[in-house]
């Protein structure tokens, strides 16, 4: 078993962290980080539990400590960071000297030499590592997964990346409150409400996503050649991302082919039969009013990505659109950051 941690244990992505990794084959949760508040306590006091399943266990008695290197024990390989992002900037890096980091924030993503890396769409990216130990004269390293709605979009365009020639795409976000971490939104400020507006999120779902479908040669990423823009909206749904997806292609293709390309869509986590990978990631329902938030966030225990309502667009030639719903705190987060974990874990560790 390799020993791992977990920064941001009391929040929103690291109370998932605990639920996803509680009896994986592979890694076993020693030590659990937070903010100075929570630092000295036993988890469970620490903790607001937000989950619908019970806290295991395991984790209860677990004293917190303090996000420093020198409180964790030099057994644990690996660290899964998820802290706000203006603290994450300093505190992954000061891991890294002697970790292995999986970070959730945003701070460190497409900084060179640090891989953001979803394991079905650019795993190549990893090999930036070696040259990231020496730029930074680090022992550990630092791996990113991208934002929780970028994550989705791209799991699902992967597969018409690699067949079909995308000229554009357009997406609009209905993001759900868990996005926000716990203090978030105010309930005032969503209930009966719509907020357009998210910081940040969009310029991340353009830049993230062109990077992961670009083309990685020699260390360095060269954007995907498409136009992608994204309108970002956040509604009043506790866990599951829905986001509208419009894509014109160079030439009329068949919505059939298009819905199997994505239906049948496996890559390198399906090949090594990482333990968090789902059999197929991407599930394509034909039902007309699916996906739905409520019913579709948990497939394949969250880390699947559910499409539906995919259909010519009579408006513009050449072009069809769909409908998405990916579970943000699981495969938009803390699974995300475990995939990864198990990848390096199979091909690095
Ligand atoms: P959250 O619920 O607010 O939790 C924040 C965590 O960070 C808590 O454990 C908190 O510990 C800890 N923390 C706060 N300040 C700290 C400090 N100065 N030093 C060390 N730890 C500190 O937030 P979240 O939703 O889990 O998000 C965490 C990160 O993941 C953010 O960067 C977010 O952008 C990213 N992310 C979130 C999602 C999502 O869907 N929620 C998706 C992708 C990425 P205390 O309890 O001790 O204060």
């Amino acid at each position: 078993m390799v020993d791992v941690g977990i920064i941001g244990a009391t929040g929103m992505v690291g109370q998932n962290f605990i639920r996803l990794l509680d009896q994986h084959p592979d890694f076993e949760i020693t030590t659990l980080l937070a903010s100075e508040k929570s630092a000295g306590k036993r988890y469970e006091d620490a903790t607001t539990w937000l989950l619908d399943s019970e806290m295991p266990e395991s984790v209860k008695d677990i004293k917190v400590v303090e996000s420093n290197p020198d409180k964790v024990d030099k057994n644990v390989e690996i660290l899964f960071s998820s802290i706000p992002s203006d603290f994450a900037a300093k505190i992954d890096p000061d891991f890294a000297k002697e970790f292995v980091v999986a970070s959730n924030a945003s701070a460190m993503r497409m900084k060179p030499h640090i891989p953001l890396c979803i394991p079905e769409v650019n795993p190549e990216t990893l090999d930036m590592i070696d040259d990231q130990q020496k730029a930074y004269d680090w022992d550990g390293f630092l791996v990113t997964n991208p934002n929780c709605s970028t994550i989705a979009l791209t799991l699902t365009l992967k597969p018409l990346v690699d067949n079909f020639n995308i000229n554009r795409i357009y997406v609009s976000t209905m993001q759900a409150l868990s996005g926000a971490g716990y203090n978030g939104v105010p309930s005032m400020g969503i209930l009966d409400n719509v907020i357009p507006y998210i910081g940040q999120e969009e310029e991340k779902m353009e830049s993230e996503s062109l990077y992961l479908l670009g083309d990685y040669e020699n260390g360095v990423v060269k954007d995907a050649p498409f136009n992608l823009s994204a309108s970002c909206h956040r509604v009043a749904v506790i866990n599951g991302h829905t986001e509208a997806v419009f894509i014109e292609l160079d030439k009329e293709e068949d919505i059939d082919d298009i819905k199997s390309k994505m239906a049948n869509f496996q890559a390198l986590p399906q090949e090594l039969g990482l333990p968090s990978a789902p059999e197929y990631p991407v599930i394509v329902k034909d039902e007309v009013d699916r996906p739905q938030p409520r019913l579709d966030r948990d497939a394949c225990n969250g880390m699947g990505v559910t499409v539906g309502r995919v259909r010519k667009d009579q408006a513009f030639p050449n072009s069809f659109k769909y409908v998405l719903v990916g579970h943000n705190t699981i495969r938009g987060a803390a699974g995300a950051s475990i995939l990864n974990a198990e990848l390096i874990n199979e091909r690095i560790l």
